[in-house]
């Protein structure tokens, strides 16, 4: 064949057309045609994460935020923060044999969320696991213990996530957890010498062990530890931890600090007090060993961030908005009876009105909601011809019916 006779058999063009040419024993492609095919697969491998296979390290900070943006509304720095802390958390886990050569470690970047019940702090971290296909594992500091006393052992967090990665105890050392509550095993008092505090102080010293990095022997059933129980080792030094609370009161010790600063915003700590979230952002590690954390558990929550209560048109897009939004799980439910689900706005603002009330934030959306539906839904099944439900203000304030349409079937009867 003649060079100027050779095509990629891709896109057809001849080696004239393109730059350069790599030959096959059958085929050729061409440098334009290898760069779209680079695109496919990195594409692909994006839509389809390898269930097994290692997270999908190429997704940079602002490609794991776009993904978080599909399911968490608002929250804009604390996706943010958590997307530069888990692009770096894995790419040091990834690059560990590199770190091991040279005297430099890099050090886990544990989260610390702060911010209002209902607000996504469980919700962020769990879609950051299911982004980066890790294993994950939810923890309510509350229930833990340190060992010798009534309770879960702080092991109990690593046998959820062991069995949430189906036992591959190479998948679940590379997994996510979320503690819940942390700010509820504070130090009831910063006097260290007073009296030992178990419930606070223990837990937090038993959680550190697992925190900053430990071989730790975890039975395979959970339950406490005894003598002849045959124990998984599980090392947590490549596990993220991310640990959320409320933390109530807080923000008195931030503006506390501020105030009496004569550096600081000079304002009254009443005046400071006024937008707590925004004093929350001044939060520094002092503030939260004046809380009650310990000073190592603070050492090993380096990165923090808040988030912000939701306001009436966060609720309204947490219920509308989000890939998997409250709404469009009903809608699609009702698709699969044939039915189409409509909501006057009004109703999706009595809804909201509703939730804003109980103060949970977006939690009580889906309460507000499934209760609304309940009675819907168990008569839709046994009522044939409904081509359409229409839900009014007055079905989610008063419980009156919706509005239906029939089908024409129904109508010509
Ligand atoms: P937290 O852990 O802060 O108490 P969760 O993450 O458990 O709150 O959220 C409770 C419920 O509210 C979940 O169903 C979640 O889907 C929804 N939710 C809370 N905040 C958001 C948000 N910012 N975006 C979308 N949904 C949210």
């Amino acid at each position: 064949m003649q060079k100027n006779d050779i095509r990629c058999s891709f896109c057809g063009k001849t080696s004239r057309e393109v730059e350069s040419i790599i030959a096959g024993p059958d085929a050729y492609i061409c440098n334009a045609c290898v760069l779209s095919s680079v695109d496919i697969l990195e594409n692909n491998a994006a839509a389809f994460p390898a269930k097994k296979g290692k997270p999908r390290k190429f997704l940079t900070p602002p490609a794991i935020k776009k993904e978080l943006d599909e399911f968490v509304v608002g929250q804009e720095e604390a996706k943010k923060t958590l997307a530069v802390a888990v692009y770096n958390h894995y790419k040091r886990v990834d690059s560990k044999q590199l770190a091991d050569a040279d005297d430099v470690e890099i050090e886990k970047s544990n989260v610390l969320l702060i911010g209002p019940t209902g607000t996504g702090k469980t919700l962020l971290a769990r879609t950051l696991a299911r982004i980066l296909d890790v294993p994950f594992a939810i923890a309510d500091a509350t229930t833990l213990t340190e060992a010798g006393y009534v309770g879960d052992d702080v092991e109990t967090i690593l046998v959820h996530l062991l069995q949430n990665a189906e036992y591959n105890i190479q998948r679940a050392e590379r997994g996510i957890v979320y503690i819940d509550e942390i700010d509820k095993i504070a130090r009831k008092s910063d006097n260290v010498s007073i009296t030992r505090d178990v419930s606070g102080e223990g837990v937090q010293q038993a959680l550190l062990k697992i925190l900053e990095g430990s071989i730790v022997g975890v039975p395979p059933k959970g339950g406490r530890k005894h003598p002849e129980q045959p124990l998984i080792n599980v090392n947590t030094r490549d596990i993220l931890f991310i640990c959320g609370g409320a933390f109530e009161g807080l923000e008195t010790i931030v503006a506390r600090r501020i105030g009496k600063n004569p550096m600081g915003f000079g304002a009254e700590i009443q005046n400071l007090l006024e937008d707590r979230e925004y004093m929350l952002t001044y939060t520094e590690p002092d503030d939260l060993l004046k809380f009650g954390l310990i000073p190592e558990l603070i050492g090993r929550l380096p990165v923090l961030s808040v988030l912000h209560p939701i306001t009436r048109e966060g609720l309204m897009n947490i219920l509308t908005q989000p890939r998997n939004a409250l709404v469009k799980q009903f809608k699609k439910m009702f698709d699969l009876e044939n039915v189409t689900l409509d909501f006057d706005h009004a109703a999706l603002e009595a809804i909201v009105d509703l939730a804003l009330k109980r103060g949970t934030g977006a939690r009580a959306l889906r309460s507000i909601t499934e209760r609304v539906m309940l009675n819907i839904m168990y008569h839709l099944p046994a009522t044939p011809d409904v081509a359409r439900c229409f839900i009014t203000p007055e079905t989610v304030l008063e419980g009156a019916d919706p509005v239906y349409s029939y089908s024409d079937r129904k109508k010509s009867a």
